[in-house]
């Protein structure tokens, strides 16, 4: 099928393209297991996410939707964040502090000045991928708007050690796969940069260059599993619960009693 906006995220798509998204949700990243039954669900959609339960999604994604240029489509969408005067309410009122913040900075804005939204598809590692570039400067490169609690944070995992948001949440990923796309489809192989603002009290701002090694090391771990991912897809494998996450919660079904030794798992 040929990708639109329209139906970019249709069940349809979703079923037909493994996006990094999808990826991410069967592999998971070190800051969110991966869960494969919950990964084949939300493609079947029989598992909805409500973005709406959480403040800090609905504060990225009006955010996301500003720099889109489509905030009149997310303000009819969510209509429960906003006043009855149009105003956005006031535990939301940071994501305007935060687009400010972004707009009053030059070399942020001319980032962000690339083509916005832009869709490509390519077939790479046996499968038929769909990409969907935030702000892509043609010849020049790829820019992807990142909201995030904290720029510098670091976040610690006991078998790796410490790791910078990027790692923390599959964005290195997410730069391999869309680097690879647009050059299968331009010929041109371009720097990722990630365009990032953060949730605090003032708001911080970076655009953060992404080591082409970091980049081929991720593009290598993709390929390793396309496979594995691409199997549950056309249900020749069957796909494993990670017994955590909110779908595995909703889903699950008492065979026998556990042991109170059970619940500590495998820290
Ligand atoms: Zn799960």
């Amino acid at each position: 099928m040929q990708l639109t906006n329209e139906n970019y995220y249709s069940k349809e798509a979703n079923e037909e393209y493994l996006s990094v998204s999808q990826y991410k949700d069967f592999m998971g990243t070190y800051g969110k297991r991966g869960c494969e039954e919950y990964a084949l669900a939300k493609i079947e959609g029989t598992w909805e996410e409500n973005m709406e339960d959480s403040d800090a999604l609905m504060v990225g994604s009006y955010v996301d939707a500003h720099f889109e240029g489509t905030l009149d489509l997310f303000k009819a969408k969510h209509p429960c964040m906003f006043k009855k005067d149009g105003g956005l309410m006031a535990k939301y009122l940071k994501a305007n502090e935060m687009i400010q913040r972004c707009e009053r900075d030059e070399v942020f804005s001319h980032y962000m000045s690339g083509e916005k939204q832009v869709i490509m598809t390519a077939d790479m590692f046996g499968a038929k991928w769909k990409i969907k570039i935030d702000s892509y400067h043609p010849g020049q490169c790829i820019v992807d708007l990142k909201t995030c609690q904290s720029i510098n944070k670091v976040f610690f995992h006991h078998d790796i050690g410490y790791m910078n948001f990027l790692a923390e949440w599959g964005y290195y990923i997410q730069g391999a796969v869309y680097q690879k796309v647009v050059e299968i489809n331009t010929g041109k192989k371009l720097p990722f940069f990630i365009a990032a603002v953060s949730k605090e009290k003032v708001p911080d701002i970076q655009v953060i260059a992404v080591e082409q090694n970091l980049l081929d090391e991720a593009l290598a771990e993709v390929e390793h599993n396309v496979p594995m991912i691409l199997a549950l897809k056309n249900k020749a494998a069957d796909p494993t619960r990670c017994e955590c996450c909110d779908y595995c919660k909703q889903t699950r079904v008492l065979k026998a009693p556990i042991w109170s030794s059970d619940l500590i798992g495998d820290i």
